[in-house]
């Protein structure tokens, strides 16, 4: 059916094919006996190819020290197999630029190809199905048959590329086939053929998306070059996209292992690749990129990155053929002989995902599961049970000792390997939301920590660092109800500083802030503990005594302004003796509230300026008549 289909898509014309030039070039190279000079004689027909073979034969590529300037010594030196390359690729690559589709982007698909090319050659020579200038071509036209696509249904094409389940490579043969009649795997193994290309190479191309090479009917060179092709296929994928994601390079080392590759084989094959397709880009004019960073790294990186899995089972033979399949899936891979063993190495080690066998001596996997469930020093760890019951209550069983998941002895390893994702996938998302939470409690600290610089700095006087006049406010209203509740006394000290002015304008406002300062530092040194001193403006204090009788604060006043007397503020060789003025009031039953109190209180303080300042006056004691309460 592949046949009259292409011959259908064949006489539409559109089909992607080399120029005459190449063509007649092509079946040159094919017959071993062409004379060199028929060879030369038809490439200088065509400037544009001639001018690439040059460039080619004068790349770091083939390293010549020497400029090539003749064809001739340019076909010698290249051989045979490399001229047929870059004929066939080029006037491919150059034979029509402008299909009309949308989703197709012709660009790529050469950057693409050009990437498989140089990593089948270099894989080739691992894997021994062709010779690596046959390797390079077919990987090359690998995917011929999507370009053929492309330029015939340019419409039809964009719909099928547009599909969403496009990852699904079955699934998109399938609806190439519905709509082409022939998929794009059939359609480029029969372009290859138009071109002469052995039909073994056609052949691999065509069963090229295989899942189950092993059970084609196909002989075992053929699964080889199919094997190769995947891989150049992957290796293409991390060469073309700027991130390298996990599940190609995953792709790559399975298939590797599967090859019996080892990884520093792939990675050199790699980093191989990775140049030539740079290299080559600048001669067929294909867009690479210079900065692809190398496998070796990638997969180190990746192998940092995973969380470590700790395998616990008591028998060896198990344990080692979970170990081995886990490690060949590319996993971190530590082990227990079992629970007790797991249990001291998940506390010591901080293991986060654990597989655990059920039956086993000293501790079993439900005891571990209770254990790591019971403990608070061991974090969040995901633990999958392997059992041989599928019995609902035996599965109950395990999820009640706190188990997250379960796998059914003898496992499948695609159960295992989804089973193990799905959990650290949960372990993923876990981390992240404990780190929302860490970051959430951090903000929260800051809040609080601000909350109180806030607090502090809506009641503290910056001057003096003395208590503001908000606080002392706010202190002697839950002073007064105290002393109404308990019945106890409460007095307080108002204080101003004696001739301030003065100071301000003889030595300066910054020697005034000075000896506020000082002076505020005196009064508190000077009170007790259950007294507290306020500014409360200017060069005015207040202390409060709870618990006091006006004699008992007087005493206090007296104390502190013989203290400020004394003090000696020295500023510029000169000494300024400062003196305050005192007023005390008491709380009686005249005095109806708090601000009477202070109104008292600077009554009093008012008769001692009056006095003749340095001096205290309690204001309880002053007669009715000269303190008068408004
Ligand atoms: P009296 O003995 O009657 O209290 O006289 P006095 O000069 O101390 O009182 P007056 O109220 O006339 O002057 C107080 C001065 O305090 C006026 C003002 O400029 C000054 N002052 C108020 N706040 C500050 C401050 O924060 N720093 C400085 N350096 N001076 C201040
Ligand atoms: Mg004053
Ligand atoms: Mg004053």
């Amino acid at each position: 059916m592949g046949s009259a289909a292409f011959e259908e898509i064949k006489r539409a014309g559109r089909l992607p094919s080399p120029r005459a030039v190449a063509l007649e070039l092509l079946r040159l190279l094919d017959e071993e006996t062409t004379p060199i000079g028929q060879i030369t004689a038809t490439v200088e027909t065509d400037p544009a190819l001639s001018s690439r073979l040059l460039k080619l034969v004068n790349s770091p590529l083939v390293g010549v020290s020497r400029t090539i300037a003749s064809l001739a010594m340019a076909v010698n030196l290249l051989g045979r197999p490399a001229v047929r390359n870059l004929v066939l690729g080029m006037s491919l690559i150059e034979s029509d630029k402008n299909t009309q589709t949308n989703v197709f982007n012709y660009q790529n698909y050469w950057s693409k190809s050009l990437a498989r090319a140089v990593s089948a050659r270099h894989l080739a020579p691992s894997f021994k199905a062709c010779a690596d200038d046959e390797a390079f071509t077919v990987a090359l036209l690998s995917e011929i048959g999507t370009l053929g696509f492309a330029f015939t249904f340019p419409k039809e094409f964009d719909a099928i590329l547009s599909n969403a389940d496009l990852c699904d490579s079955a699934r998109r043969l399938e609806l190439e086939r519905d709509a082409f009649g022939i998929d794009h795997n059939e359609l480029a193994a029969e372009m290859m053929s138009e071109w002469h290309l052995a039909d073994f190479f056609g052949q691999a191309v065509k069963h090229q998306n295989a899942t189950d090479i092993e059970a084609l009917d196909i002989d075992e060179r053929c699964k080889r070059l199919i094997t190769q092709l995947q891989l150049s296929d992957a290796f293409a994928s991390t060469l073309v996209t700027p991130k390298i994601y996990q599940e190609d390079l995953q792709k790559v080392v399975d298939v590797g292992v599967s090859m019996n590759l080892k990884p520093e084989t792939l990675f050199d094959a790699f980093d191989l690749a990775k140049t030539e397709w740079h290299e080559l880009g600048t001669i067929y004019a294909v867009q690479t990129s210079k900065s692809v960073p190398s496998l070796r790294d990638s997969h180190g990186r990746a192998s940092r990155d995973q969380v470590p899995i700790l395998i616990v089972d008591d028998d060896p033979i198990q344990l080692s053929i979970l170990e081995k399949a886990l490690i060949e899936a590319g996993y971190n891979v530590h082990t227990a002989k079992n629970g007790f063993d797991a249990f001291k190495a998940i506390r010591a080690q901080g293991f986060q995902m654990v597989l655990t066998d059920w039956n086993m001596p000293k501790m079993d996997g439900l005891q571990l599961c209770g254990a790591l469930r019971n403990n608070e020093v061991v974090g969040f760890v995901y633990v999958i049970v392997l059992t041989t019951s599928t019995d609902n209550d035996v599965l109950g069983k395990a999820f009640d000792a706190g188990a997250d998941d379960f796998l059914i002895k003898p496992w499948k390893k695609i159960e295992l390997l989804a089973r193990l994702k799905a959990g650290l996938r949960t372990l993923k998302l876990e981390s992240t939301l404990a780190a929302e939470q860490r970051a959430a409690h951090k903000t929260n600290a800051e809040l609080a920590t601000l909350n109180e610089k806030l607090q502090r700095m809506a009641t503290t006087d910056e001057l003096t660092g003395l208590c503001n006049r908000r606080e002392a406010m706010n202190r002697l209203n839950e002073y007064w109800e105290l002393a109404q509740r308990k019945s106890v006394p409460l007095s307080c000290i108002a204080i101003d500083i004696d001739f301030f002015k003065k100071c301000n304008d003889t030595y300066g406002h910054d020697v005034g802030d000075i000896v506020l300062r000082d002076t505020a530092r005196v009064l508190r040194n000077g009170t007790r503990k259950s007294e507290c001193v306020f500014r409360m403006g200017g060069e005015e204090f207040l202390v409060l005594c709870p618990e006091s009788s006006a004699e008992m604060s007087q005493a206090a006043a007296e104390r502190l302004r013989l203290l400020v007397e004394r003090n000696e503020i020295a500023h510029n060789n000169l000494i300024n003796s400062i003196t305050i003025s005192a007023g005390i009031a008491e709380v009686t039953p005249d005095i109806k509230n708090a601000d009477e109190l202070l109104k008292v209180a600077d009554q009093a303080l008012y008769q001692a300026k009056a006095n003749g300042r340095n001096r205290v006056v309690n204001g309880s004691s002053v007669p009715a008549s000269t303190v008068k309460v408004s």
